[in-house]
């Protein structure tokens, strides 16, 4: 089987398994507790949280451990002061659009300018009210890999004292996630980087004046109750240190994937092929092909992948993200998320073409029977 859906999870690193196994299953303590079992818990959890500070450029004081990036984004966003406006783009993950419903703010959704995949700076400063006080934007985005030029936003809202919140998920580990000096909080999650699901990051700054979504006891400075997930939080600091030197190596693999099924089938469309996308994510349209049925085709075929989202009523709805980018209802239906790991090789990728080739090519042929 060929893993090509590593936006969805990842399989956990040896490395990072390795890290947390004497955690396991040895006899630690909980790091509150003072005798010496708690100590040394304690140790390791200030080991890691450093760790992670200095991989993103912050103090260890912005450091918040959570249980995923759902968690961390509905504590930073929640923590937007009531009455306000936010400013965020439609093209957000669902954690986002349903904290933001409980912000009880005025918010306005943008959707990118036409042919884009992000949300611009510009658009930002016209959608501006007196009342603005939050900005909430990805990194990338998880289903195309499209790059928001976070800089001149970051700026932007340092300049302003605006609280800007991102969702750094889809980017990390894909290349350097330094956050920049505008950004009050960020969220991170471990199973999209070989780390353990169960374990995510808050960074969030002093600006952002946060208050806690889970209530307890005083762990992590009283942002969020409960006892540390220590092991999980170990293997997240681990993970950070195997994120590859470069990114052109998966690059290199995604580029040559697009390359060959071009070469291999017509009438595909790259969705944002000529934006800034992060390494690991191609999101095509196969068109005249339905998307779900190709997926299921091509898990049977060996090849795993993603489709779009399904929507609550359980009918299945093409991709909201692609509609929100002006992507056409038929093109959003028949396209396919494809997401790399470093773990992915070139040999999986020839074979994942080939088999990805024959069955659009099969689809297709029995459709046109169909049709005619
Ligand atoms: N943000 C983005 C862009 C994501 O892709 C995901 C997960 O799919 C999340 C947030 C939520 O992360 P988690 O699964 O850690 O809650």
């Amino acid at each position: 089987m060929i893993y090509l859906d590593h936006n969805a999870t990842t399989f956990l690193d040896p490395h990072v398994l390795a890290a947390m196994e004497p955690i396991l299953s040895g006899t630690l303590g909980n790091p509150s507790s003072t005798h010496r079992f708690g100590q040394a818990a304690k140790a390791l959890l200030a080991k890691a949280t450093k760790e992670v500070a200095a991989y993103f450029g912050v103090q260890t004081a912005d450091v918040v451990f959570t249980s995923g990036a759902t968690e961390a984004l509905n504590m930073v966003i929640r923590s937007a002061p009531k009455g306000g406006h936010i400013i965020t783009s439609s093209l957000e993950h669902i954690a986002v659009l349903e904290a933001l419903k409980f912000t009880g703010c005025e918010v306005t959704y943008l959707d990118p300018e036409p042919g884009h995949g992000a949300l611009s700076l510009k658009q930002i400063v016209e959608a501006l009210t007196p009342r603005t006080s939050m900005l909430v934007v990805m990194a990338a985005n998880n289903e195309t890999g499209i790059k928001t030029d976070l800089d001149p936003i970051a700026a932007f809202a340092q300049e302003r004292g605006l609280k800007l919140v991102v969702d750094g998920v889809a980017q990390l580990g894909k290349e350097p996630s330094k956050l920049p000096q505008g950004v009050t909080a960020a969220c991170f999650s471990g199973h999209k980087i070989h780390a353990p699901t169960g374990v995510g990051v808050a960074i969030v700054r002093r600006a952002h004046r946060a208050h806690p979504l889970i209530l307890g006891g005083p762990q992590q400075r009283g942002l969020r109750g409960g006892t540390e997930n220590l092991a999980a939080i170990v293997g997240f600091a681990k993970a950070l240190t195997l994120f590859p030197e470069s990114s052109a190596p998966i690059a290199h693999l995604r580029d040559r994937f697009e390359k060959d099924l071009q070469a291999s089938l017509n009438d595909l469309v790259i969705h944002g092929a000529d934006q800034p996308r992060v390494c690991n994510t191609s999101h095509i349209a196969f068109l005249g092909v339905d998307g779900e049925t190709l997926l299921m085709q091509l898990d049977l075929a060996g090849v795993a992948v993603s489709h779009g989202a399904a929507c609550s009523s359980g009918t299945l709805e093409p991709s909201r993200v692609l509609l929100n980018m002006g992507v056409s209802r038929d093109s959003a239906r028949s396209s396919i998320r494809f997401s790399l790991s470093r773990f992915t090789t070139e040999e999986e990728i020839e074979r994942a073409v080939r088999i990805i080739a024959n069955v659009v090519s099969q689809l297709r042929a029995y459709t046109y029977k169909v049709e005619n």
